[in-house]
């Protein structure tokens, strides 16, 4: 190598990136390069040859470090040629900074293999060496970041499997709509619960599900609640494809995107129709008795509290009929509990259709109804349901081949009346109920205060009279006709009398208008006559043979088109002949319908049975009538007869009457007579028989027959 080569080789090697060093066998310094001296921040003049690495890095390395450079200096000695040794190592050089090299060392031989020294190339890769750092972090940041997107898709993907599952195989009806509200997916059971499958309804607003059940409003706030909290629930009902009405259970929640804008809206709904069948039952079993489907007492009570509350408004007026069955049990006991069962069933179905839009049934117990009735109008109106109830009863019911008969007793208590509570309008009608069946008498019972107590009494005597006709309480007390002329009996009037299980008499004037009204008068009359035909042979054995018994007529009877028959059959039965009985009919009822009565009374008078005009005077009968009439008698009315002493009037009236009978041929009556002067008064106006307490009281049939005997020997004495 010449020496130029020798100056370009040294200015090549200064250029280089890379320091080279040369150490002699005992490694020291021979050669280095600019790179070296820069690193170290040197002079370039610096004489190193012949220095070792201690004497040029004291300070800058450490002891460790040197004697690493050392041992490694030494092995590169024992290298075969075109072997080498590395050594990495961090120096912090004077500027400060600390750099990380790498140093490459390898033996330098002669021809012969003897040893010249050892060559070092040493590279600052600290830049190297950060970069890799960086390439590793990266690495190792991509790998966990790989790593976890991995386990998010992962988990992603089975939440999506899951809820796809969840999705299509749900009870719930899911159905899934744009912002718009049209219609994008559904699952199976949407499909099942509505009818409609996806490919109908794609695109379609559910709006299509309306019931028409919501109104407008209804609708207005769901959508509000959607709009300010992006969710609503609630139950609706919708219309199925098939047009059936069904209630559900629906949520609707808007999906939203990262902006906040609404996406979408799922709706989950669940048809209830089941739940709410079932609800419903149970509802309406704990309302109402299972056996008759009529309200319970619960229910009935809550009515008649709502009914109270509105009328103490309305003013309406109620009436509560509690009923209780009569011996029920004996049913139950006799029949069976089945026959029983039926027996109510078909009890309250006889019922029902009896009751208004108003009122109410229920059934309080095991035979226990309640009835409100809700707005009546007078208090007979209740009397004539309760009458209806009792002709329900009155027919038996058939069960199981069975012919069962059966009463009810019924207590009413009405409002505001009796009381304005509710509980107390019950308790009342419960305690009339129980005063029905301790008395025996009547099917029913008002509870009584003050106010009742008439209407109360009414209904007992209807009933009273129904049970005195069966059991014969209904006799006839005989009152004398005296002739004038004679002194002699002539005859007798039969006046009714009520004789009471008690023992008590009641007169006619307190139940022959009820029997009227009731149209039992017949059956009175009927009793009173058949009994004073029957005592009528009882007197003429004892010797009496001329006395005419007059009984009472009432027109109503008139009317019944057997009432002569019956006459005739009476006196058939008791072989009486006709001539003996007389009837007395009111003028004024006589009066009423002159033609048809003078017809009816034609055909018993034919027959030889008499009748005469009671009550004569007051019921001004026009004369031309009187003739038409086939009577024998005329009774001048008692009203007259009480005053002719005192009052001229009357005495005129009197005496008109004696002679326009006279005149007529007819006989004459003074009824009402009670004293001598009277008789005398009377007898000479030519009056032919006087009727009196001047003689006697109406008396008992056995008072009568004394009577009779009393005066056996007065009969021809002049009074
Ligand atoms: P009437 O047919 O005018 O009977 C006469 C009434 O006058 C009887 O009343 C009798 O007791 C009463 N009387 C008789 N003498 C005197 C007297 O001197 N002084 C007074 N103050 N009164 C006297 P009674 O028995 O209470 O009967 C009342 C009415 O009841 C009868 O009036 C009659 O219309 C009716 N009645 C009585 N029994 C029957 C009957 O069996 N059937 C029908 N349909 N009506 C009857
Ligand atoms: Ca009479
Ligand atoms: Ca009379």
């Amino acid at each position: 190598m010449t020496d130029e080569h020798s100056a370009i080789l040294a200015r090549f090697l200064d250029n280089a990136s890379h320091i080279a060093i040369i150490k002699d066998p005992l490694f020291r310094f021979i050669y280095t390069n600019k790179p070296f001296f820069d690193l170290l921040d040197m002079d370039r003049d610096s004489d190193i040859t012949g220095k070792t690495d201690a004497d040029i890095l004291t300070g800058i390395a450490s002891e460790k470090q040197l004697s690493e450079i050392a041992s490694t200096d030494r092995k590169a000695c024992t290298l075969a040629a075109g072997e080498h040794l590395s050594l990495e190592f961090e120096l912090t050089i004077p500027c400060g900074k600390t750099v990380i090299l790498k140093s490459y060392k390898f033996p330098i031989r002669d021809k012969s293999g003897s040893l010249l020294g050892i060559g070092v190339l040493t590279a600052d890769i600290s830049q190297l060496k950060s970069r890799e750092q960086e390439l590793i972090d990266t690495h190792h940041a991509l790998t966990q970041e790989f790593k976890e997107q991995a386990e998010i898709l992962r988990d992603a993907n089975e939440n999506l499997q899951f809820m796809r599952h969840v999705f299509k195989n749900t009870l719930d009806g899911i159905i899934i709509t744009d912002k718009d509200g049209k219609a994008l997916q559904i699952n199976p059971a949407f499909t099942e619960i509505t009818g409609y499958t996806l490919d109908e309804i794609r695109g379609e607003n559910p709006r299509f599900l309306k019931s028409n059940y919501h109104n407008a409003e209804f609708y207005k706030e769901m959508w509000a609640s959607l709009a300010s909290k992006g969710f609503w629930e609630g139950e609706l009902w919708n219309r199925r494809k098939s047009g059936e009405i069904y209630p559900q259970r629906l949520n609707i929640s808007a999906i939203y995107d990262q902006k906040g804008n609404i996406t979408h809206y799922v709706g989950v709904n669940n048809d209830i129709s089941e739940l709410k069948r079932k609800e419903e039952k149970i509802h309406f079993y704990s309302y109402h008795d299972a056996l008759t489907n009529l309200p319970n007492r619960k229910l009935f009570s809550d009515r008649l509290r709502r009914e109270i509350e509105k009328s103490a408004k309305t003013g309406v007026k109620i009436a509560l009929l509690y009923m209780d069955l009569d011996d029920f049990k004996k049913v139950n006991d006799s029949l069976g509990y089945t026959v029983g069962d039926e027996l109510l069933k078909q009890l309250a179905g006889r019922i029902k259709p009896m009751l208004g839009e108003q009122d109410s049934l229920a059934r309080l117990g095991s035979d226990e109804f309640a009835v409100a009735l809700v707005g009546y109008k007078k208090i007979n109106n209740i009397i004539s349901f309760a009458q209806k109830i009792g002709e329900q009863l009155s027919s038996p019911f058939h069960i199981e081949g069975h012919e069962i008969f059966i009463n009810a007793s019924i207590g009413i208590a009405t409002y505001p009346e009796d009381t304005t509570s509710p509980e107390q309008l019950v308790l009342h009608a419960d305690t009339a109920m129980h005063q029905v069946k301790s008395s025996y008498l009547d099917n029913f019972r008002f509870y009584t205060s003050q106010m009742k107590t008439q209407a109360q009494h009414k209904i007992d005597m209807e009933s009273a009279i129904r049970k005195g006709i069966v059991n014969g309480e209904f006799v006839p007390f005989y009152q004398a006709k005296v002739s004038t002329s004679t002194g002699k009996v002539m005859g007798m009037e039969a006046l009714a009398r009520w004789v009471r299980p008690d023992g008590s008499i009641i007169p006619p004037s307190e139940f022959i208008p009820i029997a009227e009204e009731l149209n039992l008068i017949h059956e009175v009359d009927t009793l009173i006559i058949r009994q004073a035909v029957k005592d009528m042979t009882v007197w003429e054995e004892a010797g009496y043979t001329d006395l005419v018994v007059s009984a009472n007529v009432s027109a109503k009877e008139l009317d019944t088109p057997a009432f002569a028959e019956n006459i005739f059959a009476i006196l058939e039965e008791s072989h009486l002949p006709k001539e003996k009985l007389d009837l007395e009919i009111t003028e004024s009822l006589l009066m009423q319908d002159v033609e048809k009565n003078a017809g009816i009374l034609d055909s018993l008078c034919s027959s030889g049975i008499s009748c005469s005009i009671d009550d004569f005077g007051t019921g001004y009968s026009s004369l031309s009538y009187l003739k038409k009439l086939p009577i024998s008698t005329l009774k001048i009315d008692r009203s007259f007869v009480n005053d002719i002493m005192t009052d001229k009037n009357d005495l005129a009236i009197v005496c008109a009457i004696i002679s326009m009978a006279k005149h007529m041929g007819l006989k004459v009556v003074a009824e009402g007579v009670e004293d001598a002067e009277q008789v005398k008064l009377l007898k000479s106006q030519g009056c032919d028989l006087i009727q009196g307490f001047y003689y006697s009281k109406p008396l008992s049939k056995s008072e009568f027959l004394n009577f009779l005997n009393g005066r056996r020997d007065n009969i021809f004495l002049q009074e």
